[in-house]
């Protein structure tokens, strides 16, 4: 017999999971009120003449918090797309920020639309009129409010919403800086492409650089040979997978699509089923793995890690206890549920919680940002001057010990970091920090054990401070 299960929507889950630390915390009341309430949410519809014929949009934007400027979050493009969902996930942003230590408040966008039904054109004239609601509601621009890409959107529309800014507002200098996961010619940085999936793998290598952890997940030693079963082969899951098997040594085992999933025990190449899908369009032909119908069954496999980075609510009080891995690592916005979380603490299973696990992106849109207010790509100052420092440090090297260094190292040493260098450096040191404040949260508290827990009370602390240093008015 199917058990059917009450869960609470995806935002009162998210609210729990808030209410379960700020507990822990003994939070004065109101500044709890303050920052867990959702402080304005525009939601529009608008008409675009398709094929000759008029069609009415909806879309929504959520600014979840305003106590740091401006608010930051992406637009999701997708046929479910609905109030409730825009809320957690602008809720989710406000702590993602607060937690890397980006100065940004949260929100996000959702459009109700299957942008698999329109032609390139027609999604022009969508966005472009969409984002003309959003910045006539002053719920965009460089300074208050700063979409970004997320499931559905990308640098295109980012180019297209930017664009329209620019013409709406030519005297503002900082136009470009109005949204963020640009095309690099076009205002965007290095890297921020593949960000969110390089910081998952930046979390996972911190996560395993901490043994007592690791052990904690009932494992031993590094990422190297570990089994991992992926959710979801878009941006984030595709790049995640892909660093982790070429340079990590992790065993990609199982794909998971929404139409089905792949099996290999002896691991998944990443880089060839991504351009067999590319060519083929679906998972389904891949010939070296096995193919089953029944995808999200294959969340139970067992493996070392679970890595889910589709869509929210995929492990539910449905199907927690079959769960057959060691470590979840959340790329994905809410991918656990609450009642979920509950029964896989008690089974032992260890969860790198999403707001931290998939703050990459949003790491990444922060340099953007700041590239595009300062008017200078990063590292254009030093980099000539740090080779020149380089060169000479080899010389004095090369002369005190009277032997000829190699070209590599020689190389190594005298290059400059370029913009891609910086940008992967100051992710990698943000995952790393934010992860270490997290376990310190956790060790100094004696009513928290989990990581999710700690890193939303590491957040809301963050947050709090700044409701009490600066006040509410
Ligand atoms: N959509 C991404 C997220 O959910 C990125 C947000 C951003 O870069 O502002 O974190």
């Amino acid at each position: 017999m199917t058990k059917v299960f009450n869960e609470p929507s995806f935002r009162d889950g998210v609210n729990l999971m808030v209410d379960r630390a700020m507990a822990v915390m003994g939070l004065d009341d109101g500044v709890a009120k303050a920052i867990k309430s959702c402080n304005a949410t525009l939601q529009v519809q608008f008409p675009v003449k398709i094929r000759g014929k008029i069609e009415v949009f909806t879309g929504w934007r959520a600014t979840h918090s305003t106590h740091r400027l401006p608010s930051k979050g992406g637009i999701r493009y997708a046929p479910y797309a609905n109030q409730d969902e825009v809320e957690a996930l602008a809720a989710l942003m406000t702590y993602k920020c607060a937690i890397v230590d980006v100065p940004f408040g949260g929100s996000k966008g959702g459009l109700l639309i299957d942008p698999s039904q329109y032609s390139r054109d027609e999604m022009e004239l969508i966005t472009r009129r969409f984002t003309l609601e959003l910045i006539r509601k002053g719920f965009l621009s460089p300074s208050t409010n700063v979409p970004a890409p997320d499931i559905g959107t990308g640098q295109r529309e980012m180019s297209w919403m930017a664009d329209t800014y620019k013409h709406l507002h030519p005297d503002d200098i900082n136009y470009i800086a109005c949204v963020t996961g640009k095309p690099v010619h076009h205002g965007g940085i290095q890297g921020r492409v593949e960000a969110t999936g390089r910081g998952v793998q930046y979390a996972l290598r911190e996560f395993f650089r901490h043994s007592d952890d690791v052990k904690n997940a009932n494992m031993a030693g590094s990422l190297d040979g570990k089994t991992c079963v992926i959710q979801g082969l878009g941006n984030v899951g595709y790049h995640a997978a892909k660093f982790l098997s070429e340079e990590d040594g992790v065993i990609i085992t199982a794909v998971i699509e929404y139409n089905g999933a792949l099996i290999n025990d002896e691991g998944i190449d990443i880089e060839q089923l991504k351009q067999h899908v590319d060519e083929h369009g679906g998972i389904q032909t891949y010939p070296c793995a096995e193919f089953v119908e029944e995808g999200n069954a294959v969340l139970e496999k067992e493996c070392d890690i679970l890595l889910p980075a589709a869509l929210e609510s995929q492990i539910t009080m449905e199907n927690a206890d079959r769960i057959n891995t060691k470590l979840i690592v959340e790329a994905a916005n809410g991918p656990v549920t609450f009642g979920a979380d509950e029964i896989l603490r008690k089974k032992g299973i260890v969860i790198i919680p999403d707001a931290y696990a998939n703050a990459g992106g949003v790491t990444v849109s922060y340099f953007e940002w700041i590239r595009n207010i300062s008017h200078i790509r990063l590292g254009r100052m030093q980099r000539r001057h740090d080779a020149m420092r380089g060169e000479e440090m080899s010389r004095v090297l090369e002369e005190a010990t009277g032997r000829a260094m190699s070209e590599k190292i020689r190389n190594n040493i005298s290059r400059g970091a370029d913009e891609l260098d910086l940008v992967r450096s100051g992710l990698d040191d943000t995952m790393r920090l934010a992860y270490q404040e997290i376990r310190v949260t956790r060790d100094n508290h004696e009513n928290i054990s989990d990581l999710r827990t700690a890193m939303y009370v590491t957040s809301i602390e963050k947050i709090s401070r700044s409701y009490i240093e600066v006040g509410v008015f």
